[in-house]
């Protein structure tokens, strides 16, 4: 069904659902929202629409069960009692039980209705839920909206992280509604278009994952291989030597070996990916060029890799507080990087090179040279003749700073900076940078 069918079929377009006082809406002092199911979800989006001041009716399939899960103030009832009191129904549903609605079809007759489902993967199914939701129950609107708020967020309240909510609509009135609602519970609506843009919708939670699963597994198999290297060395290694049992020191000592050599090797991916992609630049002699998948992904990963490394150090501080007789110019160091990380982390990610960010990693390189300058000169360090773990720990923040200060000659410096203005080593050769740059427009701000 196109839209314009769609949109005859709503009881009343200009009638809305939201409270008084809103411009170009006429007054609905008793709106009144519906929610289809009485899970977490729904008992989230129930909690924030009556602190909003909108009354809400529950639409379950055993009231009397789900009474004890809501505040006083929501009204529980059967599913069919709900869909008869309101215009707008919110369904909570997995949309595996969207077909249970069939028996309520003719109630739902020029209704909207907001799909707020996920998916587990990725473009699970051939069609969204919404638009399935939509070819359902093709005598209502469906609008497609709140899903990229968890349940959590919606009853604690938005964060400006997370604050964003995506809306999809064939039906622009519908569409207006759902945003001008969205904006009342204190979110910022961003309107998407038509039911076309629903798949993306829905597979933005998913992409929210995907940029955090490579830096996790890094950070998982930096900590284990670190992890085994420390015990080898400080565990077995005594233990093979001297018969010494140190096996005390598995639980605290070896893990904050571990800790700090994972923050610092995280914290150096962060800006190596930087380096590789003005190396590339460099070498393109243009920013026009599509970096190689594997950098792209990295570059775009770097906020996720920053918070881990600032996960790992804010770890090593409390196990470090917890050990006695540590010096105190060392945990100085560290948090004072740290802090420049975390300041770095909320600031300017995805803005200019970040000197900040360099200035971080020189401080926590400094702190690990502290730590463990005098080991690199005793024999009895290189156990099994494998070095000590901060000589590990520097190879790759060594490599960002070397990497870093050779950008910062002035012949190379001056020849990048030309590149990101948008010069291009072609433009002296020849003219087909204008058909390279309407092929490939994009441009990845490198930190
Ligand atoms: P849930 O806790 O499993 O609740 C789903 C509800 O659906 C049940 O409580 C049930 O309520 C109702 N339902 C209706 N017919 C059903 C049937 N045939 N079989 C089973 N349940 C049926 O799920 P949820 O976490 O609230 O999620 C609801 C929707 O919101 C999902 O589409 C999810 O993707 C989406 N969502 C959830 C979150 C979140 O953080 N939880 C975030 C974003 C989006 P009655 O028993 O009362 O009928």
């Amino acid at each position: 069904m196109d839209s314009i069918s769609i949109m005859r079929n709503v009881k009343d377009a200009s009638e809305t659902f939201l409270p008084n006082g809103m411009s170009g809406f006429k007054e609905a002092s008793k709106a009144t929202i519906g929610i289809l199911g009485s899970g977490d979800f729904a008992k989230s989006l129930a909690i924030r629409f009556i602190r909003s001041g909108y009354a809400v009716v529950i639409g379950s399939r055993n009231p009397k069960r789900a009474v004890g899960f809501f505040p006083p103030l929501v009204e529980i009832v059967h599913q069919e009692d709900a869909v008869m009191k309101t215009n707008l129904i919110f369904v909570a549903m997995h949309r595996e039980h969207y077909t249970s609605l069939w028996d309520l079809k003719h109630l739902l007759v020029g209704k909207i209705l907001v799909d707020v489902s996920n998916n587990v993967r990725i473009n699970q199914y051939a069609e969204a839920n919404a638009e399935y939701l939509a070819s359902l129950f093709p005598n209502s609107t469906v609008v497609k909206g709140f899903n990229v708020i968890s349940a959590w967020a919606l009853q604690f309240g938005p964060k400006d992280a997370n604050r964003q909510i995506y809306i999809c609509s064939n039906v622009v009135e519908a569409r207006q509604q759902i945003i001008e609602l969205a904006r009342q519970l204190d979110f910022i609506p961003v309107d998407m278009g038509t039911l076309a843009s629903a798949k993306e919708i829905e597979n933005m939670p998913l992409h929210l994952f995907t940029l955090w699963k490579g830096p996790v597994l890094v950070a998982i198999g930096l900590s284990i291989f670190f992890y085994i290297y420390s015990f080898i060395r400080d565990i077995v290694h005594p233990y093979v030597k001297n018969k010494q049992s140190d096996f005390y020191k598995i639980p605290i000592e070896i893990v904050n070996k571990t800790l700090p050599v994972v923050a610092i090797t995280l914290l150096s991916l962060v800006y190596l990916a930087g380096l590789l992609a003005s190396a590339f630049q460099l070498n393109s002699g243009t920013k026009y060029r599509r970096f190689p998948t594997w950098l792209e992904h990295w570059l775009q990963c770097r906020k996720q890799l920053g918070l881990l490394s600032f996960f790992f150090a804010s770890v090593h501080t409390i196990y470090s507080l917890c050990l006695p007789m540590r010096r105190s110019e060392r945990y100085f160091f560290l948090n004072m990087a740290y802090q420049q990380v975390h300041i770095n982390i909320e600031n300017s990610w995805n803005e200019e090179e970040s000197t900040l960010g360099y200035v971080a990693l020189l401080i926590s390189t400094f702190h690990v040279l502290i730590y463990g300058w005098k080991r690199a000169f005793e024999e009895q360090y290189y156990r099994f003749y494998t070095p000590p773990n901060f000589m590990l720990a520097l190879i790759l923040p060594f490599t960002v700073i070397i990497g870093k200060l050779i950008l910062l000659f002035p012949c190379i410096n001056r020849r990048l900076r030309k590149i990101r203005k948008g010069w291009e080593k072609s433009q002296l050769t020849n003219d087909t940078s204008t058909i390279l740059l309407q092929a490939s427009p994009e441009r990845v701000t490198v930190m």
